[in-house]
């Protein structure tokens, strides 16, 4: 059940926290556009949590996010705030944003900082709504978030101009995107970029797998392979997939990784468009006296959900597009 408040909200603060994402600029507009119109006081946190904690509290107007929609990153920067995990330490947040008469906490970010938010709201009763900013597509409850689609056109982009080297060369590239535990980019771009084999990070690594791909496709005249693999909690698995694979199967492979050029960049339409409703609705919720909620994109709308219903990873992917991918990659 959603939780809901009666004292009318009048001031609020916004922060990003955790990995930035494209589209996180549009959400800030986003929420301090709308809270203006809505006669709300608006306050932009600076680097997340850690600003939070020193008070870094900026009073927006509507110009303070005029010119930033087709930005990626974040104009109010965000942070990892390892102090946080602590009881003592949200304790002292809340009595900062008490003093400074802020009457809930929007936070843009992931997982992480979408627990923080919980425990800050489970232990003072502080109203807080997440909106899901992470290129990883990784949080329950919302089947998209906020910089997917730009990461994923990034990747598919890169993935284009190997393939170009590739098939040249008659050459298998092994491109490591990100995601961490999430499967979602791989899947994605494996899917986009016509990939030979993609290794999601749940899977255990089975090269013989890959080189009978990759030989099957030599086979049938293919000139080129593209194995897309997601790292894991470090990069760098595509090296060991390319020994293994000269190893066991005399093949050689190159490996790309991609990298923090998926990080970046201007927001794709879609990714604008999610932010901007999500901070549209984020703060209609807030006046509604929503709190501890989400911002979800669910079948087409965009909902809010019970914060603690977002708290976890995503990391089972829809079966049927693994499926997809291999059916469509021999
Ligand atoms: P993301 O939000 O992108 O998943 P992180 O996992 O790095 O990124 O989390 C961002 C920040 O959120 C952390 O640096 C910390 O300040 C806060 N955070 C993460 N997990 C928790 C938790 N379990 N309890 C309280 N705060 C947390």
């Amino acid at each position: 059940m959603t939780e809901t408040k009666k004292n009318p909200v009048k001031s609020i603060a916004l922060l990003c926290s955790g990995g930035d994402s494209p589209g996180m600029n549009c959400a800030i507009r986003a929420v301090v556009r709308t809270a203006l119109g809505d006669g709300l006081k608006v306050y932009g946190i600076t680097k997340g949590y850690s600003g939070l904690l020193e008070g870094n509290f900026i009073e927006m107007n509507a110009s303070s996010v005029g010119n930033i929609i087709q930005h990626g990153g974040t104009i109010l920067q965000t942070s990892r705030c390892p102090e946080f995990h602590q009881e003592e330490t949200r304790k002292e947040a809340f009595h900062i944003l008490k003093r400074k008469n802020i009457d809930a906490l929007i936070v843009i970010g992931g997982n992480g900082s979408y627990n923080g938010a919980y425990s800050l709201h489970n232990e003072h009763g502080f109203p807080v709504i997440g909106i899901p900013g992470t290129i990883d597509n990784d949080i329950e409850g919302t089947d998209y978030t906020v910089g997917f689609d730009t990461a994923v056109q990034t990747a598919v982009d890169a993935v284009d101009k190997i393939r170009d080297t590739a098939h040249s060369h008659a050459r298998t590239f092994i491109v490591e995107v990100m995601g961490r535990k999430s499967p979602a980019i791989a899947l994605h771009v494996g899917v986009c970029t016509g990939a030979e084999n993609i290794v999601f990070p749940s899977d255990s690594l089975n090269v013989e797998q890959i080189a009978s791909d990759i030989q099957r496709g030599i086979k049938r005249g293919k000139s080129s392979s593209i194995i897309i693999c997601a790292e894991g909690e470090e990069p760098g698995l595509s090296y060991k997939i390319q020994s293994e694979l000269k190893a066991q199967s005399g093949l050689d492979a190159h490996v790309c990784i991609l990298g923090h050029i998926q990080r970046g960049g201007n927001p794709s339409a879609i990714d604008r468009f999610l932010a901007s409703r999500m901070g549209f609705v984020a703060v209609k919720a807030l006046l509604a006296g929503e709190q501890a909620v989400a911002t979800a994109y669910v079948k087409g709308e965009v909902v809010t959900i019970p914060l603690e219903n977002s708290l976890g990873k995503k990391t089972e992917y829809l079966p049927h597009f693994v499926e997809l991918a291999r059916s469509l990659s021999i």
